[in-house]
């Protein structure tokens, strides 16, 4: 999100550019390319679409704010994704239908060049569900350690995070009670070694984290990342200790069928996040009032309120959202936490709290 400083600052005027895709500290990581944001192109209706629940777009949805250079599909293309879905109606339709919970998935083919990604290009944005492939994301014959093909890998790993839209699952007690403790125990592992997590990470030093269970040490990154390395270390059924607590979560939430109440919360998060885009911050807040009254435990929609008040004039409400918001994800997820605390601490300074 922008800097709560700038927002007090500018009187609840926006500057839509870097706004937006901030709304998740991890996603943005994926995001470097595609942070311009401008109103949707004007792009209408489906391109072609895979039973319903997932669009091939070869332009960018209604109500989208992606900008990138996009490329038509072609029958080739639009099958091998279609064999990828096909797969996981097989094997695991409940992780299939969290990630279309709320609205078919768009899938984009770009040209758009993402230096942050080189291998095979790919971003998600939750609150649009979309998935961003390139054309090198086409390429087969390249199995990881364990033997399953990087792209089909990858396309899971993406799934997989659409699969929890609104962190549900990434921000829940039972998920930060299974994987907080595997995750430390490889910082340790690796401090032993002189090394952290990014340094291991980029010196591929997989080894730590397969002994801990966890499939690679970029899953230790974060409970985000953790949440879709292990959907897909189970989705292939790799031969890889998973711990029971982790697995049991995955497979009580994860990949079950999606509840009444994580639909609607998704479909409600993503109008408020439109509502908000767009800056009618009355209706953001009344559909995560109505939000926030189906789950009083929500936290992104604490969190997106929080937003929301302060582009209101209400910084004091504001400043409670995010507290509840920390009281809710503070002790789990330690990025946007931060980010929450900076933006209490600017709101406690201007108020002279
Ligand atoms: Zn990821």
């Amino acid at each position: 999100m922008q800097p709560v400083r700038e927002l007090l600052a500018k009187e609840h005027r926006i500057n839509w550019a870097g706004i937006g895709d901030g709304m998740h500290v991890i996603a943005t990581l994926w995001m470097v390319a595609f942070c311009a944001f401008l109103a949707a192109t004007g792009a209408k209706a489906n391109d072609a679409a895979y039973d319903g629940a997932v669009v091939f777009r070869s332009t960018v949805a209604e109500n989208s704010t992606l900008d990138i250079e996009l490329s038509d599909w072609n029958d080739d293309r639009r099958r091998f994704v279609s064999a990828m879905i096909d797969d996981m109606l097989a094997r695991a339709p409940g992780l299939f239908a969290r990630a279309t919970q709320a609205g078919p998935l768009n899938i984009y083919l770009t040209t758009t060049e993402t230096p942050s990604h080189p291998a095979a290009a790919w971003a998600r944005r939750r609150h649009e569900n979309s998935l961003i492939v390139r054309h090198d994301f086409f390429r087969t014959g390249h199995p990881n350690r364990f033997g399953v093909d990087y792209t089909h890998w990858l396309f899971v790993h993406e799934i997989a995070h659409l699969a929890d839209p609104v962190d549900r699952i990434g921000q829940s007690p039972a998920w930060s009670d299974a994987i907080v403790p595997v995750i430390a125990n490889i910082e340790a592992d690796l401090a032993a070694q002189n090394m952290n997590l990014r340094q291991a990470m980029f010196a591929f030093r997989d080894e730590p984290a397969i002994a801990r269970g966890l499939p690679s040490v970029y899953a230790a990154i974060s409970i985000h990342e953790a949440l879709a390395e292990l959907t897909a270390a189970v989705y292939f059924d790799i031969d890889l200790d998973i711990a029971p607590a982790p697995r049991a979560v995955l497979l009580e939430h994860q990949f079950a069928l999606p509840t009444q109440t994580d639909s609607a919360l998704t479909d409600h998060y993503r109008r408020a996040y439109r509502a908000y885009r767009d800056g009618r911050f009355d209706d953001a807040s009344a559909i995560l009032s109505e939000a926030i009254d189906l789950d009083p435990t929500f936290g992104m929609g604490h969190y997106l309120l929080g937003y929301t008040h302060l582009q209101m004039g209400e910084a004091r409400l504001a400043y409670a959202d995010w507290q509840r918001s920390l009281r809710l994800f503070g002790d789990i997820d330690p990025l946007l936490a931060s980010e929450v605390a900076s933006s209490i601490e600017t709101i406690r300074q201007s108020l002279g709290k």
